[in-house]
């Protein structure tokens, strides 16, 4: 066949193809369109499937009479104007395709009123052409109706599953826009019956009752990064991180209670969805995912929406900091509320079950319902409570104040921990940090270190080392750890060869590097030096303990020191 530019019509079934998968994308559009119009009051209604019916019901803005039309040409848009304004998009759609590619596959009736109209608008099309239009009276908002979906395309009607099937994946995407926007009254009819009815009062945890069901509700805790005040002290913001994470007692077996909604959009994100689940490390049985409902703001120029016609694909400028604000806000929701180690338990907090865990039976403190007595679940690992910096003692201890009294910190262990477990990820992710030394530094070795090095220079290469053999029991060093920099790592690598014989040499290696980079007992440390080591201890997965296995912290909880002051 000859290469032709195709008809406008094939062109906008294939472009429709993309927007309008099944049902569900089309209720996504249309409610979406809706929210971007201001609407406090929202109803959806389908019959079939949504191969029958589909009409979303608004209270917002509406179209003027004179761009009811418009809206169905393809780019379309009244929510983006120029180039530049793809860079910061704060509305939900912003491609104008979303009317013309239903109009596409369906029958589409509208009837819209803006609030200076006396009179609304009533648009027919077939085919996406206009077949009627007249004028109808209606108070201000807008209704979409969708009939025989998909009719004159049999082969994505025969792609559809059951109308059940179908149903789920509408519901599920109402339900979602009703955490987004728990200030918006939303109602689900499906076949004449309500299946969703939400009270628009503004606080999530009311939509969460009606889209989960109590007993989920009465198992959520707050989570907000704005409280933790994470924002200062770092190059680039993080965003803010709200919203409501389930404790383990209501885990799922799938990634389906999961919610992500950038900047109120509803997203789906891989990268999302590990950080939670990051920050439940620990706390769920394998195989167990949390329920978790996580709204992210953001500056909008800092993600990409523009990846996909669907738009549930984004992309953040930096991926790492929202992974970590993710994974932090949701950690510090749990930990508060979970018990905190007490000095008994310090070395061995990570291996020994806290005796009465109070945030998996009643979430939230006094103000929320206590729940039935929570199954059994395995051992939570309790990390690190949030700790607020006193000050140095002695130049060796970090002086903290935790939600149950005092910590006293080793400095120098506790940073050893911290440097370790980032060690043993670099290797294993093969992103070791590396320093290349000015001149190749000439190491002299005495035999039996050389016997031991002459084995073992490939282990020590994997950890950032370049040493080469360069005659009689002398070697040439290119390039160090970045860590070991103006570090002692000569005296370093002669320690660690004397003190190998056989045992697990990758481990030594990263316990000897830990420990040679660490801040030494004795150095004073600044404010914001000691709270970011802290931050950083919360981070790791053993925090107890330095990895020769020493205590990196003494706990004196606050009944302890009433006791010591005899004021029990
Ligand atoms: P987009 O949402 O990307 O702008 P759409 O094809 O979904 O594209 O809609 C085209 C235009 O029609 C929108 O920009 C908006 O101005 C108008 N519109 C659509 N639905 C509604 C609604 N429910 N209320 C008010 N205006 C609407
Ligand atoms: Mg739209």
């Amino acid at each position: 066949m000859p290469i032709k530019v195709l008809d406008p019509k094939v062109v906008s079934r294939i472009a429709a193809g993309e927007v309008v998968e099944r049902p569900a994308s089309v209720v996504k559009e249309l409610v979406e369109n809706s929210l971007d119009a201001g609407s406090t009051q929202i109803s959806v209604e389908v019959r079939g499937g949504g191969v029958g019916l589909i009409r979303v019901m608004d209270n917002g803005a509406g179209i003027p009479s004179g761009e009811v039309e418009l809206a169905f040409d393809r780019y379309a848009t009244s929510k983006i104007g120029e180039l530049a304004d793809l860079e910061g998009i704060e509305s939900l759609g912003f491609r104008g395709e979303a009317l013309p590619s239903i109009a596409a596959v369906a029958q589409v009736d509208i009837v819209t009123c803006t609030a200076g109209e006396s009179v609304g608008t009533h648009l027919s099309l077939k085919d996406g052409v206009v077949v009627n239009r007249g004028s109808q009276g209606r108070s201000p908002g807008t209704t979409v109706t969708v009939n025989n979906l998909f009719h004159r395309v049999p082969a994505r009607l025969k792609f559809l599953k059951s109308p059940a099937t179908e149903n789920s994946h509408i519901a599920n995407v109402v339900s979602q826009y009703a955490l987004a926007f728990p200030e918006v009254k939303f109602t689900l009819l499906i076949d004449g019956k309500a299946v969703l009815r939400t009270a628009g009062s503004g606080r999530l945890i009311d939509s969460v009752i009606e889209v989960y069901g109590l007993e989920i509700a009465q198992n959520m805790v707050e989570v907000d990064s704005q409280d933790r005040g994470w924002e200062s002290g770092t190059v680039v913001s993080p965003p803010r991180v709200t919203g409501m994470a389930g404790s383990p007692a209501v885990s799922r077996s799938s990634r389906s209670y999961l919610s992500f909604f950038v900047n109120r959009r509803w997203v789906s994100s891989r990268m999302l969805a590990w950080a939670v689940e990051e920050a439940y490390h620990g706390l769920l049985m394998q195989g167990r995912h949390p329920v978790a409902i996580i709204s992210i703001s953001l500056p909008p120029e800092q993600v990409d929406v523009n990846i996909h016609p669907a738009k549930t694909e984004i992309k953040f400028q930096n991926e790492h900091i929202v992974f970590g604000a993710v994974q932090r806000a949701i950690r510090q929701a749990l930990i508060e509320l979970a018990p905190v180690p007490k000095i008994e338990e310090v070395a061995t907090a990570y291996v020994s079950p806290p005796s009465a865990p109070r945030l998996w039976t009643s979430a939230g403190g006094g103000d929320r319902p206590a729940t039935s007595p929570s199954p059994t679940y395995p051992t939570p690992v309790v990390s690190l409570p949030l700790l607020r910096v006193l000050g140095q003692l002695a130049s060796d201890y970090i002086v903290a104040e935790g939600p149950d009294g005092l910590y006293l910190i080793d400095q120098h262990a506790a940073h050893e921990r911290v440097l370790y477990e980032k060690i043993k990820q670099q290797r294993s992710g093969q992103k070791v940090e590396v320093q290349g030394l000015l001149e190749p530094v000439t190491l002299e070795v005495n035999p039996k270190q050389d016997a031991v090095l002459k084995s073992h220079y490939e282990d020590l290469a994997q950890f950032g080392f370049s040493i080469e053999p360069f005659g009689d029991r002398t070697y040439l060093v290119r390039t160090v750890p970045a860590l070991l920099h103006n570090k002692d790592w000569v005296g370093m690598v002669r320690e660690l060869l004397d003190s190998l014989s056989g045992g697990d040499w990758v481990e030594s290696i990263a316990v000897s590097i830990a420990c040679h980079s660490a801040v030494r007992a004795g150095q004073s440390l600044t404010d914001d030096e000691m709270r970011e080591l802290l931050r950083q201890l919360e981070q790791v997965t053993m925090p107890h303990t330095c990895p020769h296995g020493r205590p990196t912290m003494i706990h004196l909880s606050s009944g302890q020191l009433k006791r010591e002051f005899g004021r029990s």
